[in-house]
């Protein structure tokens, strides 16, 4: 018998196999309407340069309003969508969406502005090649030093010569790379050397540990020394309160994104606090 308290509790829910794979694929057909129903936002987290305090960038993170469920988190759908293959067609769409956003936020405010846009591994295989998003780019008019693309360290550490490949022409078009969730990984570090990376995102689980004494801000400080050295910025991911604002800053760090800023906000409302700031 399942205990009624903590994590056992959601055994009562999703008890057998045959559920959790019932509900697997109602919601792998509802992610298959959903974007033929275009069901699906794109919201845009800014990312602050602490030198400035200004927005230069903001992230891109998808959103999907279920017409039942409401809001259902990236977490719980992207890992699916990876595994049936829709992320292709969703990251595309995701990418364009984006990159037309940004077009439209540079003509109109003037002010210089990056879009980083999340990339997953599954994204990367070349079986599953979807749209050229170099020659999107250039379809749109939009300079490619705009896209920043956000990888995860296991990417580098991939032996598939063809994801590595795809990796160094979006290098060679002038797109920049960020390691997104910095320091969660494998930990190796002479990919930092053989690829050429921009921007290394210090993972949320370090900033919200980020206190005088912690190991998280020991090696929060060394990463930013590193990055610095091989000529590198940071930005630190889930910045939510003023002391671990202040600690990035006086550590040298580059960028800050988080709650202590903004929540990821729909296209409109970014527009808003983006022109109300920078005019
Ligand atoms: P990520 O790329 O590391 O994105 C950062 C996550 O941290 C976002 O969660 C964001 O809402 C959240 N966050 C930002 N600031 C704070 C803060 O101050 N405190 C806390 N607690 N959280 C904060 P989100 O939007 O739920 O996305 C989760 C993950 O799903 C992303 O992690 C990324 O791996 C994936 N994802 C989201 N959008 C996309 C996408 O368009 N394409 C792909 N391939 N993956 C995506
Ligand atoms: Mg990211
Ligand atoms: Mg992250």
């Amino acid at each position: 018998v399942a205990k009624s308290t903590g994590r056992n509790r959601a055994s009562y829910f999703t008890n057998t196999m045959q559920e959790q794979a019932q509900a697997k694929l109602k919601l792998t057909t509802d992610l298959r309407t959903a974007l033929k129903e275009k069901q699906f936002r794109v919201f845009y987290q800014p990312i602050v340069d602490l030198l400035t305090g200004k927005i230069g960038k903001a992230e891109a993170l998808v959103r999907w309003f279920h017409p039942t469920r409401g809001m259902v988190s990236p977490a719980d759908f992207i890992p699916l969508a990876e595994e049936t293959g829709l992320i292709i067609e969703l990251g595309d769409w995701i990418f364009k969406e984006a990159a037309n956003f940004t077009k439209y936020i540079s003509q109109k405010t003037q002010q210089t502005f990056q879009i980083s846009i999340n990339k997953s591994p599954f994204q990367f295989h070349e079986k599953l090649r979807g749209e050229d998003w170099i020659a999107y780019l250039s379809e749109i008019g939009l300079h490619r030093n705009q896209i920043v693309v956000e990888i995860t360290e296991g990417l580098l550490l991939n032996s598939d010569p063809s994801v590595t490949k795809r990796l160094l022409e979006y290098r060679d078009a002038g797109i920049e790379v960020a390691i997104d969730d910095f320091g969660t990984g494998y930990s190796s570090l002479a990919y930092l050397n053989k690829f050429d990376i921009d921007y290394l995102k210090i993972d949320q689980s370090f900033t919200k540990n980020i206190r005088p004494g912690t190991s998280e801000l020991a090696i929060s400080e060394a990463i930013i020394v590193m990055a610095h050295k091989l000529g590198l910025r940071v930005i630190a991911e889930g910045v939510e309160t003023e002391a671990q604002r202040d600690l990035l800053i006086a550590a040298g760090c580059d960028f800050a994104q988080g709650y202590l800023y903004s929540k990821p906000l729909p296209s409109e409302a970014f527009e808003k606090l983006f022109t109300d700031i920078t005019q």
